[in-house]
């Protein structure tokens, strides 16, 4: 009986290794990915939020030579008011 225990326990314990080295491996693999294409230009960080966006997906703000990319208009918005509180304060 004891044995069965063992044994469950063990099939349980490297089951569960095996889930989690694979999760992590993804999580790594993504991470990689996510940073190749931060490199190559295809993805932007959104500065409201600091989410990466896919730059096709993005909404953009033009300031001056300077393109902003955001992930929703809701930061574009909050960017925005932002930066016209900026201006009131100059
Ligand atoms: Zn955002």
């Amino acid at each position: 009986m004891l044995i069965k225990i063992v044994i469950f326990a063990l099939v349980c314990y490297v089951l569960y290794r095996l889930f989690v080295n694979d999760s992590k491996k993804k999580a790594e693999k993504e991470a990689e990915q996510r940073k190749k294409r931060v490199e190559s230009g295809e993805m932007v960080q959104d500065p409201v939020c600091g989410t990466y966006v896919d730059k096709s997906n993005a909404i953009t703000v033009r300031n001056g030579d300077q393109t902003l990319y955001f992930c929703s208009y809701e930061c574009r918005q909050k960017y925005i008011d932002r930066f016209n509180e900026q201006q009131k304060l100059n």
